[in-house]
């Protein structure tokens, strides 16, 4: 990295000088990454760092990876112009993937930029389909910030500034561990689910609902996914009243979760609609939607975007979903979920009550901090174990309703050497603040 300049501005003044006060940056002294390769990022701080949050900050496979900076060089100097008024190869075929993995039973596909533009879309289909804006969310998602996609997000940090062209209700998430009813066994605690939706339908819409927006595993909701039957018996009730399922897969898709490439399908349900984003070009910007040819060919218009489905896109995507199948990386990332979830669970049997809850599914991992012997969050300790894990070389993230969940989240192609090292600086930070915390001896690693 060059060293900083001598006079003038750091580069972080100069970034809160002119962007918004609301674009916060992690840690106390912000990183600017500069480069990175594999699992490993460098900071201009001079640093090495073990990347376990980028598998959500769209490094699905990881930095640099060589099959896939290729398929972006090459696609760049050959055209780089977005249309749909022209044929487009890369297009085409990750569109046949994504309708193949959809097992729908008569998929279409087109491309957006984002995730919150593919939530977007689905909405705005969803609501053509059905001439209706009412919509079904569970309380706790994330599913982006226009106006739609603002309308249908349950965690207030994230949507307290909608001005809403839907109208929305909220069902309960099955997000147990901050549940009313987190005491009862599975069947009754999705009994009591159901029986809420099927009140909510009832009382609270008018009937004809446009569509219901669920994340197989709430993202920045904190990695918390419902338990079994939840999902299947919520889509027999929408089946029943008729509402299409929309799968938000912007975080779960091409099988981080280890099951799959869509989450959803691991739960034995089919929605009519799924929505990709963030990992699927490995970081280069995409958004796609999938639906039921009926549904999607309701909408009235020619094309919804101009970049989306862009070329050079289409090649790293189709890079990426190929590196993920040559080596298998859906497995990988189930057989190091298991790793990093069950090292976790003993580091949290460890750290004096300050992890309430381990869980996960894949490489989704989220590590829930409390107050000791309480289930009150702690969102403080979880500010300060990000910036402790940082201290010592490692990258991830909070999120959760109170923002006291921590996130670990590292690309598929995580190797049990890194495992291993990621669990042992997990077990430091953790450790470090319970001592600090509650003023026990460190144990020496
Ligand atoms: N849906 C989900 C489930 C997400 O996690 C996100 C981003 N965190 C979005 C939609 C919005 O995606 P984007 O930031 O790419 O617009």
């Amino acid at each position: 990295p060059s060293p900083p300049a001598a006079e003038g501005p750091t580069l972080l003044e100069r970034h809160r000088a002119v962007m918004p006060d609301w674009m916060s940056l992690y840690y106390d002294e912000p990183l600017e990454l500069v480069s990175g390769r594999g699992r490993t990022v460098l900071g201009s701080d001079g640093r090495e760092y073990l990347d376990c949050f980028g598998g959500l900050l769209a490094t699905m496979v990881g930095h640099d990876v060589p099959e896939i900076t290729e398929a972006i060089r090459r696609q760049s100097s050959r055209i780089l112009h977005s249309s749909t008024l022209y044929l487009l190869s890369g297009q085409v075929r990750l569109a046949e993937r994504l309708a193949a993995a959809s097992r729908m039973a008569d998929p279409r596909v087109f491309f957006v930029n984002s995730g919150t533009e593919a939530v977007e879309a689905a909405l705005l289909v969803a609501t053509a389909h059905a001439s209706s804006n009412q919509v079904l969310a569970l309380r706790g998602s994330y599913h982006g910030r226009s106006f739609g996609t603002v309308a249908t997000t349950g965690i207030r940090a994230w949507s307290a500034t909608g001005f809403s062209p839907l109208q929305v209700s909220y069902l309960h998430s099955g997000y147990r561990y901050r549940s009313p009813f987190r005491d009862l066994d599975d069947a009754r605690f999705v009994d009591a689910c159901i029986e809420e939706m099927r009140t909510i339908i009832e009382t609270s819409t008018s009937g004809r609902v446009a569509a219901m927006l669920v994340e197989p595993v709430q993202g920045a909701g904190g990695f918390a996914e419902p338990p079994p039957g939840f999902f299947q018996r919520t889509k027999a009730v929408l089946d029943e009243y008729g509402i299409p399922l929309i799968s938000d897969e912007v975080q779960t898709a091409w099988g981080r979760t280890g099951r799959g490439p869509f989450g959803i399908h691991a739960h034995g349900v089919v929605p009519q609609l799924l929505t990709l984003a963030k990992g699927i070009a490995n970081g280069l910007p995409i958004g796609a939607v999938v639906a039921e040819a009926e549904i999607m060919n309701s909408l009235p218009a020619n094309s919804i975007s101009t970049a989306g489905g862009n070329p050079v896109v289409m090649a790293a995507a189709n890079a990426t979903l190929d590196y993920i199948e040559e080596r298998g990386l859906i497995e990988q990332a189930d057989r190091m979920g298991e790793v990093l979830q069950h090292g976790l669970r003993a580091i949290a049997a460890d750290s004096q009550g300050l992890v309430g809850e381990v869980r996960g599914a894949g490489l989704m991992i989220g590590v829930e901090l409390v107050e000791p012997g309480t289930t009150e969050p702690a969102p403080a300790l979880a500010v300060a174990a990000v910036q402790r894990a940082r201290e010592l070389g490692l990258l991830i993230g909070r999120g959760g309703l109170y923002g006291n969940v921590l996130r670990v989240t590292p690309p598929m192609t995580i190797t049990a050497e890194e495992a291993a090292r990621a669990l042992e600086l997990l077990g430091e930070t953790i450790r470090s603040l319970a001592s600090e915390r509650l003023g026990a001896p460190v144990p020496v690693a």
